[in-house]
Order: structure tokens, then sequence, then C-alpha cells
């Protein structure tokens, strides 16, 4: 047997039946049509904005990073909690338009934009978070020739990381951001050439769970936005000091504390260095909103034994929840939290079973060797933490399987 990651506790049963958002998850199926199925639930999202803004400075933004879960509806839904939206590519500004963010509370960051991409965004007036100094000068260029302003910012690739991170996007050599000690003369640059300059974006790592870690990184952010502010001679609109804030996935993990984080940031905020007291500051978060509130549906097809192991093979896979498969950023493969969902509650059978997609390939394992109740043909298997880099983190196409359904409630 191999342990999974802990099923958040609010979930619970009637008749032995899993409910997401005050339904059965059968129900939840038929109302869908079929499976496989992700249910996200607004009300655990909506409560997660909350905490953030129960344990936060109240000056604080949040932003949310799209990437996690554009699913339309939820975006729709997104723009009523949070105070801006991060995106990362044309596609994604087009998301969060369509949804009803405005332009002036979106950012654009992510290397390699392209000319159409940069002008549809500079159109628009959202803020460009500048990767590079060709970057920069490919903006200015744009925005000369169809006559906007350009609101810019500089995104800079930090000289720390977030330690423990389970994604490291800063510290070292990074295709992500200008070098600390280069980001000053961009802005300025930026500045002189007439550009609608926003601040800094410093983002330097994501997936991690230790408040002391996001702590000790923001404190090192707040003081290198003030350091490049003061070589620039400018003080920054906006400081988005970047999220990290994780999820407990994997057996052993808990969740973060962020109450510790806010009490930091309040002190920080209070006594911000001379450059920064006219700044507002901003949190950007994916997964840490919507994961937990998603639950991936999917149907046993068969119970199969080789050699003594038991496979249960379902209509899912990894081309829906590739992260659950442990082939998304993770470097040793582990086990998400699942359950049965027409038995839930249930105590596990002796004997341990492998949960495997219906995709023709040995890395599309979902549950290896977990502990859940006996297992049969129909059954429906719920996997947890499916609300973020679930659908439109996973390769649709392989296989030429069906799209998952998606399903918002609350
Ligand atoms: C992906 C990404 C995020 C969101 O990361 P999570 O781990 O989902 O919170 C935030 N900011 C940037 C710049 C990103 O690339």
């Amino acid at each position: 047997m191999k342990p999974m990651g802990p099923i958040p506790a609010w979930f619970g049963a009637e008749e032995g039946m899993l409910v997401i958002g005050g339904c059965g998850a059968a129900s939840l199926v038929d109302e869908a049509g079929d499976t496989p199925l992700f249910v996200y639930d607004m009300d655990i999202v909506a409560a997660r904005v909350r905490r953030f803004r129960e344990a936060m400075p109240d000056a604080l933004h949040l932003h949310y990073a799209i990437k996690a879960n554009p699913y339309a509806p939820l975006l729709a839904r997104m723009v009523g909690q949070v105070d801006g939206f991060d995106i990362a590519s044309g596609g994604e500004l087009a998301m969060a338009l369509d949804a009803g963010m405005a332009p002036n509370r979106t950012s654009f960051a992510g290397p390699g934009k392209r000319g159409d991409e940069l002008e549809a965004a500079i159109f628009a007036g959202v803020t460009i978070n500048l990767e590079s100094e060709g970057e920069g000068r490919r903006a200015l260029a744009v925005a000369d020739r169809i006559g906007k302003r350009p609101r810019l910012a500089v995104r800079v690739n930090p000289d720390f990381d977030l330690k423990g991170s389970g994604m490291r996007m800063g510290g070292g050599a990074k295709p992500f951001g200008v070098d600390a000690d280069r980001a000053a003369a961009l802005a300025r640059a930026m500045i002189d050439a007439g550009a609608d300059w926003q601040g800094w974006h410093i983002f330097a790592g994501s997936q991690n769970l230790d408040p002391l870690a996001i702590i000790e990184t923001q404190a090192a952010t707040i003081a290198l936005a003030a350091r490049l502010s003061d070589a620039v001679g400018a003080v920054p609109p906006l400081v988005n000091l970047g999220g990290g804030f994780g999820l407990a996935y994997f057996p052993g993990d808990s969740g973060l504390d962020i109450r510790p984080i806010g009490v930091a940031l309040d002190s920080a905020l209070d006594g911000l260095p001379d450059i920064l007291q006219g700044s507002a500051f901003a949190i950007e978060l994916g997964r840490w909103l919507v994961g937990e509130a998603g639950v991936y549906l999917t149907r046993v097809i068969d119970v199969k034994v080789s050699q003594g192991e038991t496979f249960v093979v379902v209509d899912g896979g990894l081309h829906h929840q590739l992260a659950a498969s442990g082939n998304f950023g993770t470097v040793v493969r582990r086990n998400y939290p699942m359950a049965v969902a027409n038995r839930f509650g249930v105590p596990p059978a002796v004997d341990p079973v492998t949960v495997v997609g219906c995709l023709c390939t040995p890395i599309d394992r979902l549950g290896d060797k977990v502990a859940l109740p006996p297992v049969k043909e129909g059954d429906l298997i719920a996997i947890f933490l499916a609300g973020a880099y679930g659908a439109s983190a996973s390769p649709t196409a392989f296989l030429g399987h069906p799209s998952p359904r998606e399903l918002l409630l609350g």
C-alpha cells in the first residue's frame, strides 16, 4: 500500500455518496450528462477568498492567475471575487476580457509574447509585465504604431528563490523576467520613452507550504523593489509580490497557514521604505484559490488482475488530470487524494489497487497501490484537488478521447 494525500476535510457523504456543493456525485454526473467530469464549487473558492481577506492587510490586492483554471463560468465569477487577473497569453487576454475583468486590473506576464499579443494587450490597456529588454523595445514599437501609451511593468528575475517550492521561478538563470541587476535600467528606459510605468512584478516560486519561507521571500521582495525603485528614482504604482501559496496534495502535507504571512505583511506594509510609501501591493495566486474547489469524477470501466496486482481502469486519465498522474511539475510520483465516490467513507479493502486511466501508455496512472473500498465496474472514482491545472493543463487531444465535461456549482 502507498499512502495518498489528505482529502479536504469538508467533503462528506449522504448514504455513502460523496456530496459536492450540496449535491451527490452521481446526480452531478447525471446533470452533466456523463463522466469524466470536473466539478467546481464556487462556495469553496469564495471561502478561500474570505480567508485571504481576513488574514491579509486590507490594502493588499488579490490577483487570480487564470492559468490555474480558466473555465469561463468560473472566470466570470472570479471577477467579483478578486482585484485583478494575471494572464500569460493572448488567449488568456481574450478570456479575461470576455469574463468582464477591467483591463486596468489585468497584467500580462510570460516569455515570448508575440507582436499580435502585445498589440492586443496594449490596445486593450492591459499592463504588460516585461520579460526582457527586447520585449520592452517591441512593446514601445507596437504602442507607437497604434498610437497608444503602453502600460508597462518590469518583471524581475530575483536574485533569491522561494525555498522549498514545488516549482522554482526565480534565483539563477531563468527565462522569466529581467535579472535584478538590469531591471532598474529597463524601467528607466521605458519611463524615458514615455511609457506609463506600472511598477514591478517579482515572482519567486510556487506550491509552497512553509509560511516562514514565504514571509522571508516577501521581505526580500519588498527590499528588492525598494532598491530597484531607488535606482530608477520613481515610486512604483504597484509592486506585485508574486504568490506561491501551496496546497496539501500529498501524503504528509498539511495545508498552508496563511495567518502568520498576513501578520508579517501587516508590519512590512506599516514600515515601508520611503520610496514605496505610495505604492500598492498585490499577491497573485492560482491553485490556492481554486484547487481544492474541484473534484474530478471518472467511472470504472474495468477491474482486472495482473500477476496478483489489481488494476482499476477508469474512463478518465492523464489527458484530463495530468497532475494527478505525476507528470506535471513533480519529480517523484505520489498519490493525490482519491475515493470511491459512491462508497465514500467505507473502510478500505485488504488489498490495495492501482487506478489507471484509459490511455494506452504506462504513465497514465492516477493512483498507485491505493487503499480503496472494494471497487466494481460502474463505480465512480473521485480525485480531489482537481480545481487547478486540470482540464486546461492536460493533453486533452492525446489519443483522441473526448474532452472532459465541466460543471460549476454555487
Ligand atoms: C503560474 C503562475 C502563478 C500561479 O501559480 P500557482 O502556483 O497556481 O499559485 C502566479 N504567477 C505567475 C507569474 C505564474 O506564472
